[in-house]
């Protein structure tokens, strides 16, 4: 690979077997990088401790081989690492930027005054009503030091003041490349660190697209607004901002996007009734 060449990366989450819609942007991500004479890393996002199981970490590298695709070493996995998760996130704290969320999930999606007919984020949650947001600081001591259970997130207001200019990014396809403008606020006050781990999925794949040196991030459309908060927390990190394509998703016979917990058929699956990785290939619409 040439100095300056693009760096491309996979990174599913272990916590079911790979689908063809994994097959899709594993085979997109590799010929991009081959094209562009790149190279295409692999990332286990396996920050998930109870989804997340070692034999399934095993099963996509097979998947993977079995697909004809191979990954630079080391692959990064991100449950070894939390303690960078944890410096990034003490430094948002530190800056005033995120604050503990000691609220229940009943709590949250209880309907309040707060919430109601309000706001939702595009995942179709409803904005987090802000409970924990101004809390006492005396308070809100006390409770960490007694280690009650809490989230962390973004003071969304705060983090925009903080993010000075206006936020977007590159977009491409095969034709072009062309500037998108981000939106974070559609996110209210996002969860940046769950209760059992020091991160959540965005702030971990900022930190990791940066420290891999990731130029050209290629993933499902069904991630194509999530990109507004990673373009938000890079600016507060301080981090480069990769471009970005969003490619289209694989739909199964009922036109629903594949997904582990409809039971979509596996690469496994696929393997063990006799198709070929050239099949899949062909497939999914590549020669
Ligand atoms: N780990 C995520 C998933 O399996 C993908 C994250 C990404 O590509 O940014 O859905």
């Amino acid at each position: 690979m040439s100095p300056g060449a693009p760096v491309f990366r996979f990174a599913p989450s272990p916590n079911g077997r790979l689908h063809l819609g994994h097959a899709y942007s594993a085979l997109l991500n590799a010929d991009l990088a081959r094209k562009s004479e790149g190279l295409c890393r692999l990332r286990i996002e396996d920050i998930d401790p109870l989804r997340s199981k070692p034999d399934l970490v095993t099963a996509i590298g097979a998947d993977l081989a079995w697909l004809g695709l191979t990954y630079p070493e080391p692959v990064r996995h991100q449950s070894r690492h939390m303690d960078a998760y944890r410096a990034a996130l003490d430094g948002l704290i530190a800056r005033g930027l995120a604050y503990p969320c000691f609220c229940s999930r009943g709590q949250i999606r209880a309907p309040t005054a707060a919430n109601a007919g309000g706001p939702h984020d595009p995942d179709g949650v409803p904005h987090y009503p802000g409970l924990c947001r101004g809390l006492d600081p005396v308070i809100t001591a006390e409770r960490l030091a007694r280690g009650e259970p809490h989230a962390w997130r973004l003071d969304m207001a705060a983090a925009l003041r903080g993010a000075v200019g206006p936020l977007g990014y590159t977009a491409f396809d095969e034709a072009g490349a062309w500037p998108v403008a981000a939106d974070p606020a559609r996110w209210g006050d996002a969860v940046i660190a769950r209760r059992d781990v020091p991160t959540s999925y965005h702030l971990a794949v900022v930190h990791d697209d940066a420290e891999e040196g990731i130029t050209h991030v290629v993933r499902g459309r069904d991630l194509e607004a999530a990109t507004d908060l990673h373009v938000l927390l890079q600016r507060l990190l301080g981090l480069p901002t990769p471009r970005y394509r969003h490619h289209r998703l694989i739909l199964d016979t009922l036109g629903e996007k594949l997904a582990k917990s409809r039971g979509s058929q596996s690469l496994a699956d696929l393997r063990q009734a006799g198709t070929t990785p050239e099949q899949i290939r062909r497939r999914l619409g590549f020669v």
